[in-house]
């Protein structure tokens, strides 16, 4: 059993003035597997001082960029040498199917690392630009200072470094609350900062619940809060943020459209939403839950969409055979089925699955695969975020009606189309208000690109270049 009773705060493993402990439950077997330390009120202010000693005496904030940008290379050749031990622990803490866990899991982050260290090399953290007045004004980015980084537990690895790295390369000193479902990937990601050269107090992670994330946004010690997770709680931190005028960024839930034009290939665009719709068992914020068909092939796509539901490999996600594990938590379980049940009540019809549990899975917070046809646009189930392997199919007339309701939801994180002309699939992609697009493909995520949702999907983006521009200042300075 992995048992981790200190706290990393001001780089050391330290022991808790006021926290208390919580127990990781695997969802598979629902055994405890870990106990790890959390902090309380007190340790939330040591986290934050350290942190805000490292930004205001400059030790890390004022160094060269360059020096950052060697410490996050360093980080990427230790985070490679024990890959494979990050991904473990992500499928004991959460479920995760171990072919995930060795994919978008932990070699993605892996690359974002990567390719951020590529970007904050050629950043331009000081650059003169002409001025009207004849002279150049000296543009200069700082880092924003203290940041609390409140992540979620469903791909933890993957949202701990889209905002961890870019804040090491700007300058800045990071508080850290993982999700208490998930807290060895974090602890293992601060052993691996450490020894990659980052300076104590620079990176401190709280462990617990809401609690603690409530008193970090409320801080007056931290500069920016960088949150994901729900609507309902981004809006919270979004208010307190408000009040205090303190910078902020959400990443929220999602609701996707997958659109088939009438030219679309069934049996492809089936084959998609295997990944799209059901990776991680569809505990992904950009799931493609929402899958739009064109009405005169409405029965070809629910056919084909039935026998890729049909096949999916339901088990123990430690086997790598897997593709769809349990879920993260009981909690999270009975939300689900709670979910295939009203849209029962609703009138929707069950293709596949269902609120029983899979066969043979009575133990582990298992949901069966459930594809939905027969949805209306205005039923919960294809209204609200769901964050599990339900998926719902619904009618289009024509081109209009599928990006009418493709745009026909508060959220606005991601979406796709699949068709065999381009060009079109390119002007519905034009039309959809989501942050991010696919055309014959999920949206794959490319660290080089911004990532963020419009409408109640969040504000701010991260990845790419904008993802440093998150956490700094922007300043101008003009000398005579
Ligand atoms: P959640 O909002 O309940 O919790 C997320 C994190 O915030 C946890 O660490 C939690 O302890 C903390 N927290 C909760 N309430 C808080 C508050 N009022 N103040 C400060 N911290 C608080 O979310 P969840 O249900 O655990 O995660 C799933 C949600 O995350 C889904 O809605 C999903 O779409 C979203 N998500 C979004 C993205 C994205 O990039 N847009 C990525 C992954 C997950």
């Amino acid at each position: 059993m992995y048992v981790q009773d200190r706290l990393f705060i001001d780089g050391a493993w330290t022991v808790p003035s006021d926290g208390g402990v919580l127990e990781v439950v695997s969802p598979h077997t629902e055994d405890v597997v870990a106990r790890v330390a959390t902090a309380g009120p007190a340790d939330v202010e040591r986290a934050v001082a350290a942190a805000r000693r490292v930004v205001d005496d400059g030790a890390w904030s004022r160094r060269d960029p360059q020096d950052r940008v060697a410490v996050v290379r360093r980080l990427a050749e230790l985070y490679e040498a024990r890959i494979d031990e990050m991904a473990t622990l992500i499928t004991a803490e959460m479920g995760a199917p171990a072919m995930w866990a060795g994919r978008s899991h932990t070699r993605l982050p892996w690359a974002m690392i990567r390719a951020f260290a590529d970007i904050a090399e050629s950043y331009p953290w000081e650059e003169p630009r002409p001025g009207v007045y004849g002279k150049d004004v000296t543009i200069r980015r700082e880092p924003v200072g203290v940041v609390a980084a409140i992540v979620p537990w469903n791909m933890p690895q993957f949202l701990i470094v889209t905002k961890l790295v870019p804040a090491l390369l700007a300058g800045c000193a990071v508080v850290l609350k993982p999700a208490p479902e998930t807290p060895l990937d974090a602890n293992l990601m601060a052993e691996l900062c450490a020894e990659a050269g980052v300076p104590p107090g620079v990176l401190n992670v709280v462990h617990g619940g809401a609690d603690v994330g409530v008193a970090l946004v409320g801080h007056p010690g931290v500069d920016k809060v960088s949150f994901t997770g729900s609507t309902a709680a981004g809006r919270e931190v979004g208010a307190v943020c408000g009040r205090g005028l303190k910078r902020f960024s959400l990443e929220l839930g999602g609701k996707s459209a997958g659109i088939a034009l009438d030219d679309a290939d069934p049996a492809a665009f089936a084959a998609a939403q295997r990944v799209a719709g059901l990776m991680n068992s569809g505990q992904v914020c950009t799931a493609l839950t929402r899958l739009v068909v064109p009405e005169r092939r409405q029965d070809e796509f629910v056919d084909a969409l039935a026998a890729m539901f049909d096949s999916v490999a339901v088990g123990d996600p430690s086997d790598p055979a897997t593709e769809l594990g349990p879920l993260v938590s009981q909690r999270q379980q009975h939300r689900v089925r709670d979910y295939i049940s009203v849209g029962e009540a609703e009138g929707a019809r069950v293709v596949v699955g269902g609120s029983t549990p899979p066969e043979g899975l009575d133990r582990g917070w298992y949901v069966r695969p459930t594809l939905f046809a027969g949805v209306d646009n205005g039923m919960r189930i294809a209204r609200e975020e769901i964050f599990g392997p339900v998926v719902t199919v619904m009618p289009a007339r024509d081109d209009e009606d599928a990006i009418r309701i493709a745009n026909d939801s508060d959220y606005g994180l991601s979406g796709s189309v699949w068709t065999a002309d381009p060009g079109r699939g390119m002007e519905v992609a034009r039309r959809v208000r989501s942050g991010t697009f696919g055309v014959n493909q999920q949206y794959p995520m490319d660290p080089a690109a911004p990532f963020g949702g419009l409408k109640q999907s969040g504000i701010g983006k991260e990845l790419g270049r904008e993802g440093i521009d998150g956490f700094v200042e922007v300043r101008s300075i003009a000398a005579v």
